[in-house]
């Protein structure tokens, strides 16, 4: 029996971390296509991306977001290309600007939840004008699940003609105040989605200590493991590795231990449903 390939995702950035945090989160589009490029080489077939302005903030500018895209195009072969449209605050008209860039996936929470110290606001207007715009735009939406309804909500959204299926489903544990980092609540997740949103592929993501950990039960589990700085700044700290690229091998080493290896970008492509490079 061959292994069976999974989508590693890196994480590079976030909306958080700093250089305070952590040296080597990469903020300037130069930095975030270099680091993307070791992730690369190092088995990730996703990059999932936020941009900064110059003070580090969080930003919605377009052209950052093209910049970055279009360097990891060049440098990345076929790797897939998600801007992220969270993270950014309230101001909802901005978090879907660059959309129109047509990258290959964005990201699309499916409702309301509670962060650490905010509230991470999606009301049902605004989630479906997002779903109306990839749809627009042909760019494939990575649904987060941030809280249990989220799955439903976004079978409520196919149901609508919202969402094509099957669609990717990404299950973010071990936030404060939102999904803990529990096996037996993913192993509840992918069966109700496999009811709900039949054909569906899933990640899961771990945040902070957390990681590692849901990575390798998403290699046990047949799903797709997301890794990187933006989840677990304190990686480094935590002398488990000093960079993205260092995450993502991580999860490449791991995965054979579960009859898995990371997808090439060509099998990440076909897995989910998207267009060849
Ligand atoms: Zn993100």
């Amino acid at each position: 029996m061959t292994d069976r390939p999974t989508v590693i995702t890196v994480a590079i950035t976030g909306a958080l971390p700093t250089k305070k945090d952590n040296p080597a989160v990469p903020v300037t589009p130069d930095e975030q296509i270099e680091s993307t490029h070791e992730a690369f080489e190092a088995g990730a077939a996703l990059a999932h991306i936020h941009v900064r302005g110059p003070n580090q903030e969080p930003s919605s500018d377009p052209e950052l977001f093209e910049r970055v895209g279009e360097g990891i195009r060049k440098h990345c072969p076929g790797m897939i290309v998600q801007y992220s449209t969270g993270g950014r605050g309230r101001d909802q008209a901005q978090r879907g600007a660059m959309l129109s860039l047509r990258p290959d996936m964005a990201s699309l929470a499916t409702g309301s939840v509670n962060f650490p110290n905010s509230i991470y606001e999606n009301p049902p207007e605004f989630v479906e004008g997002l779903a109306r715009e990839m749809l627009a735009n042909d760019v494939k939406p990575e649904i987060e699940v941030f809280d249990v309804a989220m799955l439903y909500n976004a079978a409520a959204l196919v149901k609508k003609g919202l969402l094509k299926g099957p669609a990717h489903v990404q299950f973010v544990m071990g936030i404060p105040n939102a999904l803990p980092a529990r096996r037996t609540l993913l192993e509840f997740l992918i069966s109700e989605m496999n009811e709900v949103l039949p054909g569906a592929t899933w990640t899961g993501a771990g945040i902070g200590r957390h990681q590692f950990e849901v990575n390798k039960w998403c290699l046990e589990l047949g799903g797709h493991c997301r890794t990187g700085l933006e989840d677990n700044v304190k990686a480094a700290r935590d002398r488990l590795a000093a960079s993205n690229a260092e995450l993502v091998s991580m999860v490449a080493e791991a995965a054979g231990e579960y009859g898995r290896r990371p997808a090439t970008p060509q099998e990440a492509r076909e897995i989910l449903g998207l267009a060849p490079a």
